[in-house]
């Protein structure tokens, strides 16, 4: 199946929200970076918030940056996402591994430890905005409810998901972003509540063979709820030999002058596809003549 996300709002508009799936994203992430079933799951879940979260950006330019840093074995995770849920996303220490919690129950929250989620949309004004706030779990999900409760005043529901298979492939991943508009009474607050808290986890409910159109008849069981968009999500790095090059060339002539006189040649490292540039010296020495 492919990934998609589903865009609407619910209960007299009350409510909008993001529902997606995610696995082919996840997978792909996994392959570009070798990573242990916990930073797959850790990845995955910050991957698919990033894919609903990039949706919600209103420009074709804007682009939003999830970071999590935290003191555990993963280190941090980071991911960015444009609006047209383009993802692409890196750990740390992709090969860092801590024991289950219980069986089959993969302990992300330990994996990642105590730190800071930090969110930043660059929307092209002069700065991007950006908020941060204290990781409540580390399990990902309730750092961006968190999030936006404190950093947004935005009261949300979030459920993310990455279900790994017996053989360490990628089986399910998802998840959901509800958020509560201005205005909402209590009974629309109440239904919430009961519904997401009486759901099993999100991937589970994939794993029962429900799509993320089954799972908005559950939540929503009862009320008005309208799609309106169905996005096709994908993890995509737009890095380019071109992009990277100007990169280098930005260090400045100096930078540029003790590489070309200690090194044969520079290598540069995309974190987010694992693509590696390699300059000559020669390409070195026609970037410092370019320099003023
Ligand atoms: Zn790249």
């Amino acid at each position: 199946m492919q990934d998609y996300i589903l865009r609407g709002t619910a209960m007299n508009d009350f409510i909008r929200f993001f529902i997606s799936t995610t696995k082919n994203i996840v997978a792909t992430s996994q392959k570009i970076h070798g990573t242990t079933p916990v930073a797959t799951a850790a990845l995955g879940r910050l991957l698919t918030a990033g894919s609903m979260m990039g949706a919600m950006l209103k420009n074709d330019t804007d682009l939003l940056t999830l970071i999590i840093k935290g003191d555990g074995p993963l280190g941090g995770v980071t991911v960015t996402s444009d609006s047209r849920s383009h993802v692409k996303g890196y750990v740390n220490n992709p090969t860092a591994d801590i024991p289950e919690k219980a069986a089959g129950k993969l302990n992300v929250g330990g994996a990642i430890g105590a730190g800071m989620l930090t969110v930043i949309k660059d929307l092209g004004l002069k700065e991007p905005v950006s908020g941060q706030t204290a990781l409540v779990s580390g399990e990902i999900a309730e750092d961006i409810t968190y999030y936006y409760a404190t950093s947004e005043q935005t009261p949300s529901a979030v459920m993310l998901g990455v279900l790994i298979d017996r053989d360490y492939t990628v089986k399910q991943a998802g998840g959901i972003i509800l958020q509560v508009m201005p205005g909402a009474n209590d009974e629309i607050l109440t239904h919430l509540e009961n519904v997401m808290g009486s759901l099993p986890t999100f991937t589970s409910l994939l794993d029962e063979g429900k799509s993320p159109e089954d799972i908005l008849a559950i939540i929503f069981s009862g009320y008005d709820y309208t799609i309106y968009d169905k996005i096709q999500p994908e993890y995509y790095c737009n890095c380019t030999r071109e992009k990277t090059k100007s990169a280098l060339q930005s260090i400045g002539k100096e930078e540029l002058s003790a590489i070309l006189k200690e090194d044969n040649g520079a290598n540069l490292h995309c974190h987010f596809c694992n693509k590696d540039y390699f300059f000559n010296s020669d390409e070195i020495g026609d970037l410092i003549s370019a320099s003023k």
